[in-house]
């Protein structure tokens, strides 16, 4: 990379020198015989044909041609084996930012805005990538620029590398004082509004009829407008602040020249030898001047994006852990038992814990009722058997075919654990994509037991809204064109067909009516006579007591409070 920035000021500069020889023929065409350099090569071309000074002219006018269209190409190789590099590394960050937040705790997941991780693993890893590696390449670019022709100048003409070096230097004090406290504050400003008119629209997406229903569109539409409206403004503020390093230089560059001019005429009449180091004050500022002001620019947005480094720096401090132990030898048809073992559950925010030295045991071939009113840590429960709420005390075991016992957290890998649990959520998750898809989660390589979904399909009743090929049916987002109740018996369906030693529905059955509900509760029963251990969380009485036990938090949270 460094290489290509290198040759690339290189070639840069001999383009920029070819132009010298044509301009200084055309306005003293006797160089040609005066300059040593010129003439040797006016007499090395002289056989080809190029022997009087109007073709040799010509023939200088073609290589400056063809030296800026080399100039212009190699410029634009490098500067996409440059951005190449750039985007690669905010793909690599895009997937380092998912990993980070998908390997938070529920509660931290559960707790953090959809529109931030939105925007943290979609939007900024590439503003990251835009500011500050193009933007740290095109710095080091530019320096590396300004270094040759400054070592040129310095070789050339001390005092005119001098008057340069200070009006530079002033000017890049200026920008500097008059732009970085106003930079970083934008940053902090967009730092916490971008997130947020993100999770304004996701909201509004999910609570659409909610949000039509109590009129309440236009009123979120106008705070996601004045959150817009804030960001626009900032981001015009941004790009006149962008603007003025050049601005600057300009103002600076015919200052110096002016100036250079008014103190050689207040001293009398100015030589030819001070005419000649204008010029050179002038061509050289010409390269510059652009080069400061880009320079600047890069410099200033990195500064107006600070929060985008903070946010990628968090992103790759992340290291995934190590598992101790991983659970892919539990086999299909093995028997596991659960023990929750004197577990404390608690979140950060609560003062109370939900469960305390909790004690209960789940077996494996029953069904198993887990009630209580609403509050009373049901889905906390889950949540911990599942792996996905370490107990602040105690510990989740898990006991293989009544002999080996492990810890969840410790001995297990959580993430490995979840694979052997089928789960159904509170709310069906589905999404756009045909049934396979939804059934699949379109994990590459996965199979479906088409014989064992098309019975589950005909037993849930589903057979009727699928039509002719159930497998191939396309669901809208959310799977919003199927009923409630169909969408809790196709989400119940993905759990089923997995056929995992344990499964765990939290209230699977309330949007069913009581015909369907015997229906799902005799798959259960079939689960459970093969050895599986099934967990039903459930606001329905008469269900639980048709389960082989029925755990009921609310009489335990009574006796704990009472
Ligand atoms: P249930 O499923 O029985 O209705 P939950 O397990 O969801 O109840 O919740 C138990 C208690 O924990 C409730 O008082 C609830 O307010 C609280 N709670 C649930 N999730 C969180 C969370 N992410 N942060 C803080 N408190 C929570
Ligand atoms: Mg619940």
């Amino acid at each position: 990379m460094l290489l290509s920035i290198f040759v690339n000021s290189i070639v840069e500069i001999l383009g920029l020198a070819v132009v010298v020889p044509v301009i200084g023929l055309v306005v003293q065409p006797e160089t040609i015989q005066t300059n040593p350099t010129l003439k040797s090569v006016f007499d090395l071309v002289a056989p080809l044909g190029i022997n009087t000074p109007s073709s040799f002219l010509i023939a200088l006018c073609g290589l400056m041609i063809g030296a800026f269209l080399f100039k212009a190409l190699f410029g634009l190789a490098v500067n996409l084996f440059q951005t190449r590099f750039s985007f690669s590394v905010a793909h690599r960050l895009s997937g380092q930012m998912w990993s980070y937040h998908f390997s938070q705790s529920l509660e931290r997941m559960r707790g953090t805005d959809s529109g931030r991780i939105l925007v943290e693993i979609n939007g900024w890893p590439l503003q990251f990538a835009n500011a500050f590696m193009v933007g740290g390449l095109m710095i080091v670019n530019e320096i590396s620029v300004i270094s040759v022709i400054a070592m040129g100048l310095l070789i050339y003409n001390p005092v005119v590398f001098v008057s340069i070096a200070v009006l530079i230097g002033f000017g890049a004090l200026i920008i500097r004082r008059a732009t970085k406290r106003r930079l970083l504050a934008y940053s902090d400003i967009r730092r916490q509004i971008e997130p947020h008119t993100n999770t304004l629209i996701t909201n509004a997406v999910r609570g659409f009829l909610e949000v039509i229903t109590f009129r309440a569109s236009d009123a979120v539409r106008e705070a996601y407008l004045k959150d817009r409206w804030t960001i626009f403004r900032l981001a015009s503020h941004t790009s006149v602040l962008n603007l003025s390093p050049a601005k600057l230089y300009e103002v600076l560059a015919v200052v110096a020249v002016a100036g250079s001019i008014i103190i050689a005429l207040l001293q009398g009449t100015p030589d030819s030898g001070f005419l000649e180091l204008l010029s050179f004050m002038a061509i050289s500022a010409y390269r510059i001047m652009p080069s400061m002001s880009r320079l600047n620019s890069a410099v200033m947005q990195m500064r107006g994006q600070q929060y985008v480094l903070d946010t990628m720096e968090r992103g790759c401090a992340h290291q995934p852990k190590t598992p101790h132990r991983t659970a892919s030898n539990i086999e299909q048809g093995a028997k596991v038992d659960l023990c929750v073992n004197g577990a404390t559950l608690s979140y950060e925010a609560l003062d109370e814990p939900v469960l305390a030295q909790f004690n209960h045991s789940f077996s494996n071939g029953k069904v198993h009722a887990v009630i209580g009113p609403s509050g009373s840590g049901k889905s906390t429960l889950i949540s911990a058997l599942l792996g996905l709420h370490q107990p602040e005390q105690g510990a989740i075991e898990v006991q293989l075919n009544g002999q080996e016992t492990i810890t969840l957290g410790e001995d297990l890998d959580l993430h490995d654990w979840i694979l052997h649990v089928g789960y159904l959520s509170q709310q069906p998750f589905l999404f756009q994509g045909t049934v396979r898809d939804n059934l699949t989660l379109r994990v590459p390589g996965a199979v479906l037991n088409e014989e064992l979904v098309m019975s589950l399909i005909q037993k849930l009743e589903l057979d009727e809204c699928l039509g002719p090929c159930p497998l191939e049916f396309e669901l809208h987002e959310g799977g919003s064109n199927l009923s409630g109740g169909q969408q809790q018996r196709l989400a119940l369906l993905r759990a089923l067909q997995v056929q995992r030693p344990v499964l765990i529905l939290d209230e699977a059955t309330s949007a069913l009516d009581s015909k369907l509900r015997d229906v799902v509760f005799e798959l259960l029963r079939e689960r459970a006579a093969v050895g599986c251990n099934v967990i039903l969380v459930t606001h329905d009485n008469e269900l639980a007591q048709r389960c082989d036990d029925v755990l009921d938090l609310g009489t335990l949270r009574n006796d704990l409070f009472s």
